[in-house]
């Protein structure tokens, strides 16, 4: 039932408030009594599946939490912040409107590990739900925590200097819970404000939840109509943040994290990221003394291997950042205001700081692939390889002009293959040449 970041699927086809209800009763099942937060972003279901899995929870003996439309991150410090059993968020983070999600958070406001989702799976499918005597049916309370997250995050960064800098700042939330937060968060660090799609709407008329450089030009143009510093774009549970610059340049998923691990890492310390981030990451890292732990690719487990490992900082190419001294989950909102703390130390400008981070060029393609063959091509291209490689997740393959990640998809009938070079022509040369040799062994 669980993908790599809680349950998804279309409302009322796939996700529906049967399964939210009876995943309410698994979830509270599992965990006990105790209670249990439950947020959601803006979308039109919410209310829909948060009063069924309510339901659910409830006739377990557990109490909810309802801490109303919150971005994910929010959601996670309340978790912990409230001393909750657990907790839940309703979203469908980055998908389109008609999906929708439940994501399950741990007591420390991580996403719960894939044992637990299995347990929690396996009380579902055998209807093993321990329903109370009527008097021990739990309760439901109302709760506002996002002061306190807000105050967490101001916490983490040098506010007065950063006040004092009087940035101007566009926000674009695409209608999606950051809405909530995140301008007010904006506007405490001192900043003049302009916000785009920040009105919350479940329908997302401004653009769609997931932040690409296609679905920004709106963002594009009024950074640069504004003479502001920076532009951000959220996504849907602005757990994920993308930075325009203040020329208008966009700034890959990629370039974001070395240029925030650049200032963040110092020698010694260590860096998470999984295997298909670009090489910019480790340059800056290395550089810097510090060392680089390379993961799957999914953001739980980046968060996993970073309590493992004690890093100072980490993150995917998609705009999920984690900061550490904050909480172990991507935040949206820590990434925005450790951007302007950068830019208010360094008194540099956001396209200045990206231009100190090393370029590459990365290209994507995909064979579809039965499952059942996936492992066979994996094995092969191991054999048949004499190059530096790295088996973390998939095949990786460093090649004198680059590196090449041959993949199953964790979603789909695929493999994937990513290249990154110097240039795209050599980038998307590497690609081609893995492209036909998975396709040639798959004849
Ligand atoms: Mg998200």
């Amino acid at each position: 039932m669980f993908g790599t970041n809680g349950i998804r699927g279309i409302v009322n086809q796939e996700m529906t408030s049967e399964l939210a209800l009876k995943l309410g009763m698994a979830t509270g099942t599992f965990f006990g009594r105790g209670s249990y937060v439950l947020g959601t972003d803006t979308r039109i279901s919410n209310q829909m599946l948060k009063n069924a899995f309510t339901s659910g929870v409830l006739s377990v003996g557990g109490d909810i939490i309802d801490v109303g439309i919150v971005p994910s991150p929010t959601l996670q410090y309340s978790v912990p912040y409230l001393c909750a059993q657990a907790g839940a968020m309703i979203t469908a983070s980055h998908n389109p409107p008609e999906f929708n999600g439940i994501k399950i958070i741990d007591s420390d406001g991580t996403e719960a590990e894939r044992g637990i989702e299995e347990k929690i799976e396996n009380i579902f499918h055998k209807d093993a739900y321990r329903l109370v005597f009527w008097d021990a049916i739990g309760q439901v309370q109302y709760m506002d925590t996002r002061d306190r997250y807000r105050d967490a995050v101001r916490s983490q960064v040098n506010e007065s200097l950063i006040q004092e800098k009087k940035f101007t700042v566009v926000l674009d939330c695409g209608n999606g819970a950051g809405s909530m937060v995140m301008p007010y968060l904006l506007r405490e660090l001192g900043c003049r404000v302009v916000s785009l799609n920040c009105q919350p709407d479940g329908l997302f008329p401004g653009r769609l939840p997931e932040p690409t450089r296609d679905t920004l030009s709106d963002l594009l143009c009024m950074v640069q109509g504004n003479t502001a510093d920076m532009g951000v774009a959220l996504d849907g549970d602005a757990d994920r943040a993308v930075f325009v610059t203040e020329t208008g340049g966009y700034l890959d998923g990629d370039k974001t994290l070395a240029l925030m691990a650049h200032h963040l890492v110092s020698p010694g310390e260590k860096c998470v990221t999984p295997v298909s981030s670009s090489s910019c990451i480790s340059d800056v890292v290395t550089k810097n003394g510090g060392e680089m732990v390379y993961t799957r690719v999914g953001a739980p487990l980046v968060a996993r291997k970073m309590i493992e490992v004690s890093a100072v900082f980490g993150g995917e190419e998609n705009g999920g950042l984690i900061f550490p001294r904050h909480q172990y989950c991507r935040d949206g909102g820590m990434a925005m205001a450790v951007m302007l703390d950068i830019m208010a130390h360094t008194g540099k400008t956001l396209s200045q700081l990206a231009g100190e981070i090393p370029s590459y060029a990365l290209f994507k393609g995909k064979v579809p692939c039965p499952p059942g063959e996936m492992e066979r091509i994996l094995e092969e291209l191991v054999e048949g390889e004499n190059q530096d490689m790295d088996l973390v997740d998939g095949v990786k393959i460093f090649l004198p002009e680059g590196w090449v990640l041959v993949r199953p998809s964790g979603t789909e009938p695929l493999i994937r293959v990513y290249a990154e070079a110097r240039d795209p022509k050599t980038a998307e040369k590497i690609a081609s040449m893995y492209l036909a040799l998975v396709r040639e062994m798959l004849k």
